[in-house]
């Protein structure tokens, strides 16, 4: 287990204390505070890291959450938003002597409006709810992590979320509308409307991707989307991965923009076919999944124009999947691909670097490199057609030393990213995981703006201090050289 060390002044009040004033206006099943209670909130996603907060706290109403934040405030108690808990980076990890303010019982839908095409709903929400509540009106929330089943779409918001489908229909911040924040001062904040661009800075935005460090969100209104007509997948295999990589940029160079184009690698396509039963030949290097969605006529044409763009690349197999069922399937191990990997080793860690698909044959051989070099297993599974991988990294934390030779074979893996033109995260955050990589994409003066934003919301730092945005002592601490994007040119890829 890591630690994870952040310089926090200490609350001003003792913990029976804080307990005391919560209950003067929360029950007591919605305050928890002995380490029992407190154990299922100890980390997200990202379990190499874990601390016990001081007490949870389970609001339902606006209110009560200002009531929290006011009182925290009153007394410096750090305090850190929780939706699911699925976050990958760190972002909902408890830190010392802090609150958790879990959104669980928001978990309301207030509205679906299918004239407006838009859903508003509390930020405990399940994504996947969303799109369930709006298929009587043949609508649908697009962006669909794979963790869309469990994670809320407060986390999403925070996080700026991604998926399959954000290739061509956008990240969250593309497809909400308006949200309602708790400040830290305790005051509510309206930001968006109905329209698509309104006067003044664009909060909605700055909000989106704030990973809980400006606000509490506790409502969201999102953009729903008519399903599509007609979706047809196509699974593509490959003998060489470079082979893959050249195909995605190819097929979006050619025009086609596939409603999702996702690849994965021999290690995550044996596991998940072990897993999820997908029907995917486990004897090549690499599979594409390629969905084209539209009307029946448009997504024949993507379809021949597909074929001809991957026979150009050497792809050994074309499959399309010849009914719903099999497309399902072919998703379904796609979907399933995090937790089958799981069965590969004891633990992994997910990676989120994102890069120009140009540049994608060679960063994945460079990952191959350093997997050997740090003899540690790894597994490719990433939405390709946003150039944002997800190297899973394959080790046993019961094994002294694996944990932090996997840290320190991931933080290359987003450095090499950040050379490559990219960044370090394209939908995980930064959270404490990727904290000193920021370092390296951002210069001082572009951190010292970030300071600048949290300041104006957040003036005492309380709001998951000491995540996302590194201090400039942190940098210096870590040594890291800020890079400019695209520094370096694709042969030099080859010698980092
Ligand atoms: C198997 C698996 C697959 C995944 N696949 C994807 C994927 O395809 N795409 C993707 O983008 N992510 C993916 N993730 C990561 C994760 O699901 C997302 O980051 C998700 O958005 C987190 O939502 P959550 O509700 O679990 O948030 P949490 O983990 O609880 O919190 C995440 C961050 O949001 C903040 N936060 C939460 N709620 C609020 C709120 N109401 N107000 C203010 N701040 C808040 C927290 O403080 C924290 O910083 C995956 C995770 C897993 C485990």
């Amino acid at each position: 287990m890591k630690q994870y060390s952040t310089e926090i002044t200490a609350p001003d009040i003792e913990k029976n204390d804080l307990v005391k004033r919560l209950h003067t206006f929360l029950t007591s099943d919605c305050v928890l505070f002995d380490d029992e209670d407190l154990r299922p909130y100890e980390c997200d996603g990202l379990s190499a890291y874990k601390r016990l907060p001081w007490i949870v706290v389970l609001p339902d109403s606006t209110e009560q959450v200002q009531q929290v934040l006011e009182l925290c405030q009153q007394h410096q108690v750090p305090i850190v938003a929780r939706g699911a808990g699925t976050g990958l980076s760190g972002g909902a990890l408890p830190l010392d002597n802090s609150v958790l303010l879990s959104l669980a019982k928001f978990n309301r839908i207030l509205d679906i409006d299918p004239v407006n095409r838009t859903a508003r709903v509390q930020p405990g929400v399940r994504n996947l709810a969303i799109s369930e509540a709006a298929e009587s009106y043949g609508l649908y929330y697009a962006p669909d992590p794979s963790s869309q089943i469990a994670c809320s779409i407060g986390g999403n918001v925070a996080e700026n979320a991604g998926g399959v489908h954000c290739l061509k229909y956008g990240l969250t911040v593309h497809n909400i509308l308006s949200l309602e924040i708790i400040t830290m001062d305790g005051e509510t904040i309206n930001i968006g409307g109905s329209g698509l661009e309104g006067p003044g800075f664009d909060l909605l935005a700055l909000l989106t991707g704030s990973e809980g460090m400006l606000g509490v969100i506790t409502e969201v209104t999102v953009k729903l989307l008519p399903v599509p007509e007609y979706a047809k997948v196509m699974l593509i295999a490959f003998g060489h991965i470079e082979d893959a990589g050249m195909a995605v940029a190819n097929i979006i160079s050619a025009g086609i923009i596939p409603g999702g184009l996702e690849m994965m690698d021999t290690l995550a396509i044996k596991a998940a076919e072990q897993y999820a039963h997908a029907g995917y030949p486990t004897d090549v290097a690499a599979i594409l999944l390629c969905e084209v969605d539209g009307t029946r006529e448009d997504v024949d044409d993507q379809i021949t124009l597909l074929t001809k763009v991957i026979k150009d690349c050497n792809a050994v197999t074309i499959r399309i999947a010849h009914d719903e069922e099999e497309r399902h399937r072919f998703w379904a191990g796609r979907k399933a691909a995090f937790p089958a990997v799981g069965r590969l080793a004891p633990d992994y860690y997910c990676m989120d670097g994102t890069i120009p698909r140009k540049q994608l044959p060679a960063v994945l051989k460079r990952i191959n490199e350093l997997s050997e070099q740090f003899s540690l297993p790894v597994a490719n599974v990433f939405h390709a057609g946003d150039g944002n991988l997800h190297p899973l990294i394959l080790y046993d934390a019961n094994k002294p030393g694996e944990l932090d030779r996997a840290e320190e074979f991931g933080g290359h893996i987003l450095e090499l990213c950040v050379k490559a033109g990219g960044t370090i995260t394209g939908e995980h955050g930064v959270g404490v995981e990727k904290i000193n990589q920021m370092c390296v994409q951002f210069s001082t003066c572009e951190l010292n703006q970030f300071h600048a934003i949290k300041h104006a919301f957040d003036e005492n730092g309380l709001l998951n201090p000491g995540k996302a945005v590194p201090t400039l002592m942190r940098c210096a601490e870590f040594g890291a050289m800020h890079v400019h994007e695209g520094q370096l040119s694709h042969p030099e890829l080859d010698r980092f």
